[in-house]
């Protein structure tokens, strides 16, 4: 039985009763996997349908092995990754066809659109012969080989380990004028860098892999069939098929053990080493705490299936990665229960394989959107359900907040004012990707909550995924989502808009600190007209400061040498602000944030100012274990 057979470009449902995206691209890939030669033989029959009312001249397709085809592609021109060490990979394009049988291989091209680097084969262009009018289809014919790498990021094999991701030519996506705010229309196609995801539209796979009979597979689609090969029984073929994701990846290797659970509708599979035993219940664990907060908080997990792989530690290179559907975690025999690392790259990974693979964001170009939120969640279900003070480590002697990672990394990088997140991730200065993208941007978000509040905004990512599931939002689509909902939230308790928050937090490159300067209790003169009934007996006045070019609005605790606590609200404009509060006890101490809201704010322990400074409560935990914090996350790029 082979259910691919049905069409080359099946429109029929096999998955969701309705298709979830607007039927775009789709790929039907017969692959066969050669495990001596570490290569892919395959063909493919692919379908872009011009779903826009533009005519469109041409088509463009990545070819992502190709960044790893010689040291002089982009990608290596940009990465840290050893060039010595790596067996290279590539793909090779032997026949390309249209549907009408017409060769196109001659019309093929190699296009530089990011940097002109003529070393870069990492995007093709093919004029077509007769354009693709609005509604047209193009289907194409394409037989390649692909040659895996060794142990390069994400994708490649180690021995018989493979993991196969980027693997096939893959459509770009053609966005009409006013599509995500562009001018006039193009496809958006970029080179593969070293600092850059993906962009894609989501699609429907018909993928049949031939592999060893020995081997154990897992893939983004759910299996159909899996069957001897009709030409060789050494050999078998596994048949899946996967509905409105953005990318197709598959892992294949001997030594798998297979576990699944459930999780309501979703039949979870986990691929780990056997040696990991006791590591399955915790992964399980956190994918279905990660299902429930996400459903609860942003919207449906649409999908009856979910795999996901633990790769053994040959294969760790293809750890912490995502697809829609499939993902890949991390973890080690024998970890402490109390390091919460397993779990960790679990839910994030998860919440790309999720929210964000139903979001489709262009990574390419707005990493922030990608990672730092994907981060922000990640942290909230960390903590949630790890514990507020505990999310990424539970020791008796040292707890850690998920939170507080993404806050240090931000708060003590030295490149944390260098760029905006207006800029393609490949435009990051070199060592400031991760923190721009993932931390940054996660600090950011969870100082919006404090500002607006955690119903707020949970209301603000329901919206969200209500309005733009399956329809690539850019920047300004999510910012339009914020306005709304806090509008209506709120009314027009923070302006007009939110605009003000992006502008300075994620599209400047300003800091964000407030000081606590000083306190004076001036006592008044009780001896003339001083009425004890109207008239305090001292003029207290706090001093206030803003050291940094953000301008949040904050709140002031004031707390009086009788116990009595005062909560005053600054809109964090001025340079310097003096509070005044006639009282007739002295101020002992006053503390800028005590709730820690504003998570931006680079500098906690300047927040408080105190008569008394061994009892103003400052946070010294944050200083102690600074070199323990920055080890940890620096370490983690996901
Ligand atoms: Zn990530």
């Amino acid at each position: 039985m082979s259910l691919i057979l049905i069409s080359p470009v099946s429109e029929s449902q096999l998955i969701n009763k309705e298709p979830l995206s607007t039927r775009i691209t789709g790929y039907d890939i017969d692959a066969r996997l050669d495990p001596e030669e570490k290569t892919i033989e395959c063909s493919m029959s692919a379908f872009w349908v011009n779903q826009t009312s533009e005519t469109v001249p041409d088509i463009q397709l990545h070819l992502y092995m190709n960044a790893f085809k010689s040291n002089k592609s982009t990608f290596y021109k940009g990465t840290s990754e050893s060039k010595d060490k790596t067996v290279y990979g590539r793909i090779d394009i032997s026949s390309f066809t249209l549907a009408d049988g017409t060769d196109i291989l001659p019309l093929m091209t190699f296009i530089r659109p990011d940097d002109g680097n003529p070393n870069d084969s990492t995007v093709i262009q093919i004029i077509l012969p007769e354009p693709a009018a609005p509604g047209d289809t193009v289907t194409v014919s394409i037989d390649f080989v692909t040659k895996l790498p060794s142990r390069i990021r994400r994708t490649g094999y180690n021995g018989d380990f493979f993991f196969v991701a980027q693997w096939f030519p893959k459509f770009g996506v053609y966005e009409p004028a006013g599509m995500r705010y562009r001018l006039t229309g193009g496809w958006n196609c970029h080179q593969f860098h070293d600092h850059s995801e993906f962009y894609s539209n989501h699609s429907v796979y018909n993928v049949k892999a031939t592999v060893p009979d020995n081997f154990v597979t897992g893939s983004g689609g759910m299996v159909m069939d899996e069957s001897d090969c009709s030409e060789d029984t050494a050999f078998k073929t596994v048949t899946w098929r996967a509905e409105d994701i953005v990318d197709f990846a598959w892992t294949a290797w001997p030594g798998y053990a297979v576990h699944t659970d459930q999780w309501n509708h979703v039949n979870i599979t986990l691929l780990s080493p056997p040696e990991r035993e006791d590591q399955v219940e915790r992964q399980f664990t956190a994918v279905k705490n990660a299902l429930d907060y996400f459903t609860e908080n942003t919207g449906p997990y649409p999908w009856p299936h979910l795999t996901f792989v633990d790769p053994p530690a040959k294969g760790s290179g293809s750890g912490g990665m995502e697809y829609t559907t499939i993902f890949t975690s991390t973890s080690a025999t024998g970890l402490p229960e109390y390091i919460h690392m397993p779990e960790m790259v679990t839910v994030h990974e998860f919440g790309h394989a999720y929210f964000m693979g139903i979001l489709a964001t262009n990574e390419f170009e707005d990493p922030w959107m990608d990672e730092g939120i994907n981060s922000f969640y990640e942290a909230r279900i960390m903590d949630h359900f790890w514990g507020e003070n505990s999310g990424m480590l539970d020791h008796r002697f040292l707890k850690v907040s998920d939170k507080i990672i993404a806050r240090s990394s931000y708060v003590y990088s030295p490149n944390r004012q260098v760029i905006t997140n207006r800029e393609y991730s490949w435009n990051y200065p070199a060592g400031t990707y991760s923190m721009m993208s993932y931390h940054k941007a996660s600090v950011i978000l969870f100082t919006m909550m404090g500002i607006v509040g955690e119903e707020t905004t949970d209301n603000i990512f329901r919206e969200y995924y209500k309005r733009w599931a399956f329809k690539h939002p850019a920047p300004q689509d999510f910012f339009n989502v914020v306005n709304d909902v806090v509008k209506q939230d709120h009314g027009d308790r923070f302006g007009q808009d939110m605009n003000w928050f992006f502008d300075q937090t994620l599209y400047g490159t300003g800091i964000c600190d407030y000081k606590a300067a000083g306190i004076s209790n001036v006592k008044q003169d009780t001896s003339q007209n001083f009425n004890p009934t109207t008239d305090s007996l001292y003029n207290c006045v706090v001093e206030l400061q803003r050291l940094g070019e953000i301008m949040l609005p904050v709140e002031v605790l004031v707390h009086f040498d009788d116990g009595r606590e005062v909560m005053q609200s600054w809109d964090g404009k001025d340079r310097y602000k003096s509070l005044s509060l006639p009282s007739n006890t002295m101020v002992k101490w006053v503390k800028i944030d005590p709730e820690y809201k504003i998570l931006m704010d680079v500098n906690f322990v300047n927040n408080s100012y105190s008569d008394e400074p061994d009892r103003v409560p400052v946070r010294r935990f944050i200083n102690k274990f600074m070199s323990f914090l920055q080890f940890f996350s620096a370490s983690l790029i996901l």
